[in-house]
């Protein structure tokens, strides 16, 4: 179904939890963050039924997200049952990793396409600095489950973080000269949640961009231009993986904003950068039918904001990355 800026919505990003084993220090805050009740979490029961309303209205593509979606037990029959659902053409995941080595393969089995790992730099010290109760040995045991069980093409997730990890990206593009990975760096986005980190870390594409091909020599743009997703994609000479940038900030992709939110505690949240959510689980837990729930996605899908606010100084307020889903 098209919004009322012709955008076509089909994919949907479910966080299953709010919880996560690390704390990102853009993200998370190390203390004092309360979380969801497990009761007020979706049950896996109710998140089929919200993926089986979401694919009446058109939704194609399905990501899983937190908090950390590995926490929650019953991830593989989450996956199944979204998998299983005619009309899901795709269900991925993003994962700081650390549990792939013992579900992955589980995963893959159930249905997983593939997953997008995040970690911050390939410096033990740095990580332990930036996602604070991190650990490179972990995030690349996962990485190599994730190959192992064939949840590919493996997608790593940087967030560049002024005075945190500024050289990860010479050594984590480096890799894709002999892996065929695309690593993706992501700008640091603004939340108002009780994060320490805020516009000040902020590095834009451009100077990651610069700062690799200044150490590794030029990016040839690959698809000419065009999004794959919401990254721009360009390799290396000779390079067997590709390198993206995300930038939300300074090239922002809202005019082909294709998604929805799904929080853990059961709001459609209608753009990542604004507070905007619809209530769907007081709908699942008050009688409400499946034709409820697809009239629920298509008031969210008329009502979704052009974009966000950002240059006008408009931040999301109620909600860290962890509650929103990433
Ligand atoms: N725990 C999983 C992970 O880290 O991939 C899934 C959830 S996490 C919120 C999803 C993505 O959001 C990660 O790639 C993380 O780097 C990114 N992220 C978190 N806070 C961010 C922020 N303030 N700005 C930009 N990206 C952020
Ligand atoms: Fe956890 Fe992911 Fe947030 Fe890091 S970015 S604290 S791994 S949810």
């Amino acid at each position: 179904m098209k919004d009322g800026f012709g955008r076509e919505i089909d994919y949907l990003r479910v966080s299953l939890t709010d919880r996560c084993n690390l704390r990102c220090v853009y993200c998370m805050p190390m203390h004092g963050l309360t979380f969801v009740p497990n009761p007020e979490l979706l049950s896996a029961d109710e998140l089929e039924k919200v993926v089986r309303a979401a694919v009446e209205v058109g939704f194609k593509k399905i990501r899983l997200t937190g908090g950390e979606p590995t926490l929650r037990q019953d991830v593989v029959d989450i996956v199944e049952r979204f998998h299983r659902i005619d009309g899901i053409e795709q269900v991925v995941m993003t994962t700081n990793g650390y549990r792939l080595p013992y579900i992955a393969d589980d995963l893959a089995r159930a249905g997983l396409t593939r997953v997008n790992i995040h970690v911050d730099s390939l410096n033990k010290e740095t990580i332990s600095k930036i996602m604070r109760l991190g650990s490179f040995d972990k995030a690349w045991a996962g990485i190599e489950a994730a190959e192992k069980a064939g949840l590919t093409p493996i997608k790593l997730n940087a967030v560049i973080t002024r005075g945190y990890n500024d050289d990860a990206a010479v050594e984590m593009s480096r890799l894709t000269l002999t892996k065929p990975w695309q690593i993706r760096f992501i700008e640091l986005m603004p939340f108002a949640g009780p994060t320490e980190i805020q516009l000040e870390h902020y590095v834009s594409s451009d100077e990651v961009k610069s700062r690799i091909e200044r150490e590794l020599g030029p990016l040839f743009d690959v698809n000419g231009g065009e999004l794959e997703g919401e990254a721009r994609v360009y390799r290396l000479a000779g390079a067997e993986g590709t390198v993206g940038f995300i930038s939300p900030v300074s090239n922002s992709y809202c005019d082909g904003c294709n998604r929805l939110r799904l929080t853990a505690d059961g709001r459609v949240r209608l753009c990542l950068l604004s507070d905007k959510e619809i209530d769907f689980r007081a709908t699942l837990r008050h009688g409400g039918t499946h034709q409820d729930l697809v009239e629920l996605f298509k008031r969210a899908i008329r009502t979704k904001p052009v974009g966000h606010q950002l240059k006008n100084g408009v931040f999301a307020e109620n909600r860290t990355m962890s509650q929103i889903g990433g």
